[in-house]
């Protein structure tokens, strides 16, 4: 396996690779890789010639400092359990290369990127709209992986490669959860003790909500409110938002209709953790 930190030489590669007509699928990760990015590396393995992942702990997406400052970071484990999961190619720049002295392009994703996760986070998608730009540029790529655990992020990146007409696809995969329910995340390494036994209270309340909605619960707001209750039952569960809302647009919903989806984001201590589902009727 490879591992390329130059981003005109990952570019060098992809281009060649084009033009022997491999098709091209990217992963991109922030590292402290867990099951969650590793079936998205797999499924990248089953449908690309050439499956890449990016290791990349973006600076301009994090909102606050020391989120930035403890992000969990492992390389060397990361380069092992990607090449396990099948990944040809690791794509890992440097900061600097990715943001030299006198960067000044961005890209944002307006509207859908107003709420939730961007009203919290300012600046969160930016980051995220502009990293995965440079990385759909070096990788050129025909497909992309994303997780639907990071739902709203997985929706701004569709509009952005249709808005950009990009020309890669966008696949998304399921949440991968452990055995009582909370979304991996590489921020969970974080949680004490106590918060990780509460932490749960999170897909719990998301499932609760399917639940509701199955046995003919339609009112969007008793959805919310029942899903917010269960997350105070958790001492140390700070609600940042819990929303009901369309699955394309975010916009909040009174009833529920076809396409709906629940959105949760709770402090946990100093650890933020979101999951989200769908709600199907
Ligand atoms: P990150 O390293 O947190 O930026 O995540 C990289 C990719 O892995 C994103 O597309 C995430 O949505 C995805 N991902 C993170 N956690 C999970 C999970 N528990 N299940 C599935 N995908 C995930």
């Amino acid at each position: 396996m490879r591992i390329v930190s130059d981003p005109a030489r990952m570019l060098q590669l992809a281009e060649e690779a084009r033009r022997e007509g491999k098709s091209i699928g990217l992963v991109p990760t922030m590292g402290a890789l867990h099951e969650g990015h590793l079936s998205l590396v797999r499924r990248c393995r089953t449908e690309n010639e050439l499956a890449v992942m990016t290791l990349f702990v973006n600076p301009i997406q994090f909102d606050r400092r020391d989120d930035l400052a403890r992000y969990p970071r492992d390389p060397d484990r990361d380069t092992a359990l990607a090449q396990t999961a099948g990944a040809d190619l690791i794509y890992a720049p440097a900061a600097e290369a990715m943001y030299p002295p006198g960067y000044a392009t961005y890209v944002t994703v307006e509207g859908l990127t107003d709420r939730w996760e961007g009203a919290t986070r300012p600046g969160h998608f930016r980051g995220v709209a502009t990293v995965c730009t440079k990385l759909f540029a070096a990788c050129r790529p025909y497909r992309a992986y994303f997780g639907q655990k990071d739902y709203q992020q997985a929706l701004a990146i569709r509009r952005l490669v249709a808005d950009l007409n990009l020309g890669l696809e966008i696949v998304v995969l399921p949440t991968v959860r452990e055995a009582d329910g909370l979304a991996l995340s590489s921020r969970n390494a974080l949680l004490t003790r106590q918060e990780r036994r509460q932490a749960p209270v999170l897909s719990q309340a998301l499932f609760a909500a399917q639940s509701a909605v199955r046995s003919g619960e339609r009112d969007a707001e008793t959805l919310r409110a029942g899903i917010e209750a269960t997350i105070r039952t958790a001492e140390s569960a700070v609600v940042d938002y819990v929303a009901v809302c369309d699955r394309d647009t975010l916009e909040p919903l009174v009833r529920i209709g076809r396409r709906a989806v629940a959105l949760v984001a709770a402090r946990f201590g100093s650890v933020r953790l979101i999951d989200n589902v769908l709600l199907d009727v």
